[in-house]
């Protein structure tokens, strides 16, 4: 395995290094707008909750998953479960790598193939049962989750299903499904959060185009055969050029993968940084057309994000099993740790939190496959609140374990304890606030979508650009819009004690709902009549708003799930969970309404400013100096590679 004390992208320099791209903060945001689905051809119960109407007839009853699939799922999932049984997850995470078995016996069980329509060889699994398995397989070690998820949700097949021609279809889906690993290359060195700066290019040529670029992070880069880039196409005759989505088979010469990342937690990870020199790919491979590249991402991660959630849920259901066994048989002070108040709050958060999640993401793939709902918001939300929630709850664990929390599973089996890894899914966890839309941009993507209603009737009032002419047309429509909305966010059913009766015990929870969502669209509708434009720029408001959104979301889905349980087994014990769920959720709820205009935002902008002036730099002094050698990124040099390449193949 290679290391990663070296410069990753800095192999002997033959050319100059290619300057990072030069994107002020407007083009950046154009680029990104224009990549956002501007329409919303369905109803969307997220974008109606930050309007301040509780639309339960989209999310309750909850569809029903076709019986016929879904036995076939399960069948599926039990041989799943016994594969998964017999993984040493504890070898993958000694080892830092997937051994060959692994990967061929789940490639023997179609596991690659899960979200492949059969008609091309996989399983048709819908998003619920995959998610399912994610969270199942998560289980055994979460760098196989990982990987099967990058390989289905944003690797190739999933663009495909969405966008690709049966041609490409036929061509790669089959080898996909039979166990190819596929993989979804869009960051580079000075690409991260914003890929207006993408810096890869393809250059069009007879038949194709030559590509030419060094892509970051690739989770599977290593071991894919399929890759999906993200490409410049510079603009010309006949090319209408942009952010263009390739399919690209990982053999073609001029293809080096040049190192394999290693990372805090996900050891078992196969991540590359990977060079494109002079690589031809054919026009055929083109996913959609030139320049809907990013589109094609941003639709891909709609339900692509759902499954980071569902190894979420896993964690959670992991960390409760430990919580609920070790908590009990502990012993301290005369009382099983349980028993402590500050313990008990925290099993509670746990079992609760695993609740809600759960609930929420199993609401979202059950609207994802009766695709009669526009969930991109949902999932936004289930992928946010899941990585969020899950890090706090096994942050929990390792306080309920104590030391033994921060001690390896190595090390306490070689004590003679039980192998329990719980500082091992912390790390391994800790990522996904981070990949698939960082906390921070996911909080700006929801709240551009939750104020998109806004926007579109004030759009021209708020943009400098806008002659007079369409700002007073845009007032005059703004006007009506408000006068029509405003009335609706004063009054609802929320008010009325009797609502909801039937959630039974859990009616009040949803009578808070509903007055929260109105509570909340006057809030946002406050914000945006004092900051206008600015609203974009006052991130701390915007992050409360979506963070609030969330927690009435997950409240609605809790109680949805309680309901539609009443009549099983787990019914009352469900509601129970339900209803302390909502409590906590509650409580988070009010402290951020509390927040939302009593805060420390502009007094931390203006300290953060002095902070990166080194106003404050005598704070930092009393330790070493950290190092200074190398650049923070480092530049990447076009030409051939001048490295060994370390792809690996499983069979
Ligand atoms: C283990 C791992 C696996 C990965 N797998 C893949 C993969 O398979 N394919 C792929 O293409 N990429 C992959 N990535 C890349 C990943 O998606 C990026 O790390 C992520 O998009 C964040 O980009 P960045 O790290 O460059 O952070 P930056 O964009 O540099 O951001 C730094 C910080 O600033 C914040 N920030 C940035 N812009 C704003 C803003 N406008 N407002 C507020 N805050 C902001 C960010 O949230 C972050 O906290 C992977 C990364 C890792 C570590």
């Amino acid at each position: 395995m290679t290391t990663t004390d070296e410069p990753t992208t800095g192999t002997a320099p033959t050319t100059q290094a290619v300057p990072a791209a030069s994107v002020d903060e407007r083009q950046a945001r154009q680029v990104a707008e224009a990549a956002r689905e501007a329409d919303w051809r369905q109803p969307s119960f997220g974008k109606e909750l930050f309007l301040g109407r509780l639309r339960l007839d989209l999310i309750d009853p909850l569809p029903v998953p076709d019986p016929e699939r879904a036995e076939r799922a399960e069948a599926f999932l039990g041989r799943l479960r016994d594969f998964a049984s017999t993984v040493d997850g504890a070898r993958i995470e000694r080892e830092a790598r997937i051994p060959d078995e692994v990967l061929r016996g789940l490639a023997d069980l179609k596991a690659f193939g899960m979200k492949i329509d059969e008609k091309y060889g996989g399983l048709g699994l819908t998003n619920l049962h995959y998610c399912k398995a994610l969270t199942l397989i998560g289980s055994a070690n979460p760098s196989i989750g990982a990987l099967l998820s990058a390989h289905q949700s944003i690797g190739v097949p999933q663009p495909l299903k969405l966008f690709g021609n049966d041609e490409q279809k036929q061509r790669f889906l089959p080898r996909l499904a039979a166990g190819e690993v596929s993989a979804f290359l869009l960051t580079e060195p000075d690409v991260g959060s914003d890929p207006a700066r993408l810096s890869t290019v393809a250059t069009p040529v007879e038949g194709g185009y030559r590509l030419d670029g060094v892509k970051l992070w690739a989770t599977n880069g290593t071991l894919a055969t399929l890759l999906v880039v993200m490409a410049q196409v510079p603009k010309s005759e006949g090319h209408r050029g942009g952010i263009t989505a390739f399919v690209v088979e990982a053999d073609s010469p001029g293809v080096t993968i040049e190192r394999r990342n290693a990372f805090m937690g996900l050891r078992g990870l196969e991540n590359s940084v990977t060079r494109f020199h002079d690589v031809f790919v054919p026009e055929a491979n083109v996913i959609g057309r030139e320049g809907l590249g990013l589109k094609i991402a941003l639709t891909t991660l709609n339900t692509g994000r759902l499954s980071l959630p569902a190894m979420c849920v896993g964690a959670g259901k992991w960390c409760l099993a430990v919580a609920r066994q070790w908590a009990a048989e502990r012993v301290q002070w005369g009382l099983p740790v349980a028993k402590h108040e500050a313990v008990a709050k925290k099993l509670a958060f746990i079992a609760a939190t695993t609740y809600g999640l759960e609930a929420m993401l199993d609401l979202c793939c059950l609207l994802a496959d009766d695709e009669r709902n526009d969930i991109r918001i949902e999932a936004a939300l289930v992928k946010l609140y899941g990585s969020e929630m899950a890090w706090l709850m096994a942050d929990e664990l390792i306080q309920i374990r104590g030391g033994r929390g921060y001690e390896t599973a190595d090390s306490l089996a070689a004590r003679g304890e039980r192998a329990i890894n719980a500082e091992q899914i912390l790390r391994d966890l800790r990522i996904n606030r981070i990949f698939e839309g960082s906390t921070e941009i996911m909080h700006l993507f929801i709240a551009r979508e939750a104020v998109d209603a806004h926007l579109s009737v004030a759009g021209d009032i708020i943009d400098p650009d806008a002659t007079l002419g369409r700002k007073a047309r845009a007032g005059a429509k703004a006007g009506a819009f408000y006068a029509r909305w405003l009335p609706t966010l004063t009054v609802g059913r929320g008010q009325n004690p009797g609502a909801f009766g039937e959630y039974g015990p859990l009616a009040a929870h949803m009578r808070y709902v509903e007055r929260a969502s109105r509570k909340l669209a006057r809030e946002t509708f406050y914000a945006m009549a004092r900051w206008q434009g600015k609203l974009e720029r006052k991130q701390g408001f915007l992050g409360r708003v979506v963070d609030i959104g969330a927690e009435l979301f997950a409240m609605s889905a809790a109680c949805v799930r309680a309901r539609a349980e009443a009549g099983g087994p787990d019914g009352a014990a469900g509601r129970e969970l339900a209803d302390v769920f909502c409590r906590q959720a509650r409580l988070r709820a009010e402290a951020l309404f509390d927040t939302l205009w009593d805060n420390t935002d502009a007094v931390d902008v203006a300290a953060a400013r002095r902070v990166v002036d080194g106003r404050y730099a005598f704070v930092e002094e009393g330790v070493l100096p950290i190092p200074d050698e190398g650049p923070w990124v480092a530049p990447w040099v076009p030409g051939p590679s001048t490295v060994e390449d370390v792809r690996r193949r499983y069979r």
